[in-house]
């Protein structure tokens, strides 16, 4: 097979105009290239740095025939396109990563089931196509466990936490099937690893980060995570064995649990930049969007040389908006804003960096130091366990 190299002035395509879209597009700039964006919805955050932006549906066959024509590779930032449509820009133009990929990470029992096939620890779980298969998984569970949709959920959405049987009883009869329960995981912590790879096979994996949500939605970042180096390679050897064994060409992010007991268990894959690797974008020399669009385009994947210990502070809705200001006027600190022209609650609208000397990520009172009086309230980091 012979390998393809985009070279400086080709343009990549990017199925969806969010803010990974935007922050690849300044990725693929800086390395020559073009980018024309598809985006569904009008006025995106990628149409400040694209060449191109169309918007039209993504099940669209004109719009994915003339947009697949109109470029020399396709990758999204976005993950619920149909597989028909992506077969159909396949068929036109490369597509990285490939279409299969994104059709196991938008299913969470074709994921869970291709993570167990590959010998990678996950929480134990039961698929519910319908209330008939609660009893099931209650049995094989117990209680706490819970009920995801299979399809469309990100951020937390879509989600319910089941405490005992009157939570079942009371949900049943309104529950959006099909369904998948996961035993509840008393996790220690979350991590996640982004790791790239690009059609030569080269591997690069970013340092295992440390992620603290707060209602569902990611809050902050650290990097490197606040464990033991021997966790944080194993992390990085599960991304690399599953970037592997799926065939990855691209980005993609790994998230995962560290059980009460220490053990790894991956909760779900990301094939594309992900919140978690946003402080790669002031603390590394390559950061995750350059990353990809190397993959993407066939190039070199170097060590992304991590010179800095890193936070990010997502800025979410109202709240995140307030802040800017502050984030502004003190020094040491990076922000990044989306463009976005409204404000709402639980959406991303930026976030903001701070770098810490190598191997001296202070514990949570000295990150908090490191932001002002007006952050402080917003960045409630735990503390060790
Ligand atoms: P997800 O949509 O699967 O990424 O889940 C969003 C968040 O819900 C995760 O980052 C965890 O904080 C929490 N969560 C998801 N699955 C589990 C689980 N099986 N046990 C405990 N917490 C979970």
């Amino acid at each position: 097979m012979s390998l393809t190299t985009l070279a400086p002035g080709a343009t990549i395509g990017i199925i969806g105009g969010g803010q990974l879209g935007r922050m690849s597009a300044m990725a693929a700039a800086r390395l020559g290239y073009h980018v024309h964006v598809l985006s569904a919805e009008p006025d995106p955050p990628a149409q400040d740095t694209a060449h191109r932006v169309t918007i039209g549906a993504y099940d669209d066959e004109a719009v994915l025939r003339a947009f697949a024509q109109s470029v020399s590779a396709i990758t999204f930032e976005f993950e619920n396109i149909s597989a028909s449509g992506l077969d159909l820009l396949a068929s036109l133009c490369p597509v990285h990563p490939a279409g299969s990929i994104l059709a196991i990470s938008q299913d969470r029992i074709l994921e869970k089931s291709f993570l167990g096939d590959h010998d990678i620890p996950v929480a134990d779980w039961v698929s519910v196509p319908d209330r008939d298969a609660l009893p099931e998984a209650v049995a094989s569970l117990g209680f706490p466990f819970i009920l995801k949709t299979t399809r469309f959920g990100y951020d937390g959405k879509g989600q319910f936490r089941i405490a005992d049987q009157e939570a079942i009883d009371a949900l049943a009869a309104h529950l959006p099937y099909p369904l998948i329960a996961e035993g509840f995981v008393d996790f220690e912590r979350e991590l996640s690893v982004m790791v790239a790879r690009n059609e030569a096979g080269e591997i690069r994996c970013f340092s295992t980060t440390e992620n603290q949500h707060r209602d569902g939605i990611l809050d902050y970042s650290l990097a490197p995570a606040r464990i033991p180096v021997a966790l944080a390679e194993e992390a990085q050897r599960l991304a690399a064995h599953i970037a592997t064994t799926i065939g990855l060409v691209g980005i993609m992010g790994v998230e995962m649990f560290v059980s009460a007991r220490g053990a790894l268990l991956v909760n779900e894959i990301a094939p594309r930049p992900h919140n978690s690797g946003h402080w790669t974008m002031d603390a590394c020399l390559i950061d995750q969007f350059e990353m990809h669009i190397r993959a993407v385009a066939g190039l070199p994947l170097p060590d992304p040389f991590r010179h800095s210990d890193a936070a990010m502070k997502n800025l979410i809705g109202f709240e995140g908006v307030g802040l800017c200001d502050a984030v502004l006027a003190q020094p040491g600190l990076a922000l990044h804003l989306y463009g976005k022209h409204e404000t709402r609650a639980g959406r991303k609208m930026g976030h903001v960096n701070a770098l810490f000397p190598l191997g001296a990520l202070p514990g949570p009172y000295g990150i908090a130091a490191r932001f002002d009086q007006a952050l402080k309230p917003a960045l409630e980091i735990a503390q060790e366990p």
